[in-house]
């Protein structure tokens, strides 16, 4: 673009789903380093420019409009931190709303750390797609350092910025041990979300044809990966350590 800001495609303007305890709204930036088969962000990842932009200024005016309710923005894609002018607009967002979100994939902690040491996020959600081995490259599409998504981790904790972590459960891919490999390694004090696996619009659409865990499943899965977190979180209902359900 010529104001160097990346094309926005997508928004949603009230939620408070992505941003818990918050009143807040979505931005959806076009695409990503990782091409994991059963995204179902086919669209916005493989296809970005077939999608209508959607203007900064009504982002804006939807913001200014509703000042003192909508209190956040999430800044989510495709991958958002692919974008070089991200950090210019994540500034111009905060002249605007109270704070803002980042969703990502993990894959560059250096933006992350930028991001976060200009002050320009207040929160980061994060996949943790697999277990931190030769599983990762499976499960995201292409060739993954694990240790680049094991330094964002520790970048997260270390710089006591809210954040949670989160893991999209998807069958054939993915384990109840592979939840309880995950949760080991975020420790203690974390959080994890288990999300479901949604077989729409995937990136694969073989995907589209696979039945995802049931909610029974995922929630043996939240449960035994609580032993190694602070809280397992499986969309609206909270596992924490020392409690059953
Ligand atoms: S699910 Fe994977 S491919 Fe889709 S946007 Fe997220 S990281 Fe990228």
């Amino acid at each position: 673009m010529d104001d160097g800001l990346p094309p926005i495609k997508g928004f949603l303007p009230t939620s408070l789903i992505e941003w818990e305890g918050r009143l807040s709204c979505a931005l959806f930036l076009p695409g990503c380093n990782f091409r994991c088969p059963f995204c179902h962000a086919s669209d916005l990842v493989l296809r970005p420019d077939e999608l209508e932009d959607v203007a900064l200024g009504t982002v804006i005016e939807h913001l200014r409009a509703n000042r003192g309710w909508v209190d956040g923005v999430v800044v989510s894609g495709g991958e958002a931190t692919v974008h070089p002018g991200l950090p210019a607009l994540l500034g111009v967002l905060h002249e605007h709303v109270g704070g803002v979100k980042l969703d990502t994939n993990g894959s560059r902690p250096e933006v992350v750390a930028e991001l976060i040491e200009a002050g320009l996020v207040n929160a980061v959600a994060m996949d943790v797609k697999a277990p931190l081995d030769d599983r990762y490259s499976a499960v995201a599409g292409v060739p993954v350092d694990p240790e680049a998504i094991r330094a964002t981790i520790a970048l997260l904790r270390s710089r006591g910025i809210e954040h949670e972590f989160r893991t999209t459960v998807v069958p054939g891919l993915h384990t109840a041990r592979d939840m309880v490999d995950i949760a080991r390694e975020l420790g203690p004090s974390e959080t994890l979300v288990l999300q479901q696996f949604a077989p729409l619009n995937c990136i694969d659409p073989a995907y589209g044809e696979l039945l995802p865990f049931t909610r029974d499943q995922l929630r043996d899965m939240a449960s035994a990966a609580t032993e190694f977190v602070s809280r397992c979180r499986l969309r609206g209902e909270a596992f924490a350590r020392g409690h059953t359900r």
